[in-house]
C-alpha cells in the first residue's frame, strides 16, 4: 500500500500536533505527544491506541511501525507518513524517534483514590519541573504504586518533556488533580497513612510504618509542604543530610521514600 508522503510543516495535521508543545491546546484538544516505539507500543498494550500517530515514511513497512499503524487506525484514529525533517519538526529534536503518537490525556476522578490491597499513591504539592514530575511518575511506576495526586498548579504531566522523563510511566500511572482544600477535605476519611516528607521532621524515614495503604506526600521544590499539608499527615519523615545540602532534589527524595516503602513489603 503506498502512502502519501508529508513535507509541509503547514499540513493542518502536523501543525496540530506542534501545537501540542504547548499546555493551551494540549487541554484544548485533550492530546498529549509521545516519541518513540517503545512507548507507543507500551501505550497500545496498555490499552491506549494514538488518536494520531506520524511516522518515517522510509520506516513504513517496519513491523512495529505497522503494529502501531494497525492500532491507531483500528481504534479510529489517523496516521500520516511523513519526512524525517517533519519529525524533526514536530519533536523539536535534531534526532527525532521514528514514531510519535498523539494520545488522549486522562485524569481520573478522586475517587479511584481508594485504600485496596495496601496500595501506595505519592501526592506532588505543586510540582513545577516537567523532569521532576516524569521521573517521579516513573519511580512511583517501579515501586508499584498506583499512581499520582497532584496538588493545586503543578506542572503539566503531560508536557513532552515530563511524558520524556517518564519514560513510558506516564501510561501506567493513573493521575488525580486536587486542590489543597480538596486533598485536605480528601485526607480526614482516608483510613491509611498520610506519610509526609519534610526537612523539619522529626521522624527518621526508615522508622516510619509503612504497613497500611500509604499516601506520601511531597513538597514543592522551593517552598517545602505548607503548614496545611503538614497537618493533614499522619506522620512526617525526614531523611538525615549528612554533608552540607540542606535538602536532596524532589525526584531524589521521592524514589528514597518509595523504596524504603517498598523494602517494607518486599
Ligand atoms: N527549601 C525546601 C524546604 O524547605 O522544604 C526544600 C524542598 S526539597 C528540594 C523538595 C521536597 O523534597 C521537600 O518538600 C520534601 O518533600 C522532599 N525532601 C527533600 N529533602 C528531604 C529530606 N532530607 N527529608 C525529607 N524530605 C525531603
Amino acid at each position: 500500500m503506498s502512502e502519501e508522503i508529508i513535507t509541509s510543516a503547514t499540513n493542518k495535521e502536523v501543525k496540530l500536533l506542534r501545537s501540542l508543545h504547548e499546555r493551551k491546546y494540549r487541554k484544548q484538544t485533550g492530546l498529549f505527544l509521545a516519541e518513540g516505539m517503545r512507548i507507543c507500543l507500551e501505550a497500545i498494550s496498555l490499552g491506549q491506541a494514538p488518536r494520531k500517530l506520524v511516522y518515517a515514511a522510509s520506516r513504513a513497512h517496519d513491523k512495529p511501525v505497522r503494529e502501531l499503524i494497525d492500532a491507531c487506525r483500528g481504534a479510529g484514529g489517523r496516521s500520516l507518513a511523513v519526512s524525517e525533517d517533519l519529525l524533526s519538526r514536530i519533536s523539536r529534536k535534531d534526532n527525532p524517534q521514528m514514531v510519535i503518537g498523539a494520545f488522549e490525556a486522562r485524569f481520573a476522578s478522586a475517587d479511584v483514590i481508594v485504600p485496596k490491597d495496601n496500595k501506595l499513591w505519592v501526592a506532588l504539592d505543586r510540582v513545577r519541573d516537567p523532569g521532576n514530575l516524569g521521573t517521579i511518575m516513573r519511580t512511583a511506576d517501579a515501586v508499584g504504586a498506583t499512581g499520582v495526586i497532584l496538588i493545586d498548579d503543578c506542572t503539566d504531566p503531560y508536557s513532552l518533556e515530563a511524558v520524556r522523563a517518564s519514560m513510558g510511566a506516564i501510561f501506567n500511572c493513573q493521575l488525580v488533580k486536587l486542590s489543597q482544600d480538596e486533598f485536605c477535605a480528601f485526607a480526614k476519611s482516608w483510613p491509611g497513612e498520610i506519610i509526609g516528607t519534610a526537612l523539619q521532621a522529626s521522624v527518621d524515614y526508615r522508622t516510619a510504618d509503612y504497613s497500611k495503604a500509604t499516601i506520601m506526600l511531597m513538597g514543592n521544590e522551593q517552598a517545602g509542604l505548607p503548614d496545611k499539608l503538614i497537618d493533614a499527615t499522619t506522620t512526617c519523615i525526614r531523611m538525615p543530610m549528612m554533608g552540607r545540602s540542606d535538602s536532596l532534589n524532589l525526584a531524589v527524595a521521592t524514589g528514597v521514600s518509595l523504596y524504603e516503602w517498598l523494602r517494607h513489603r518486599v
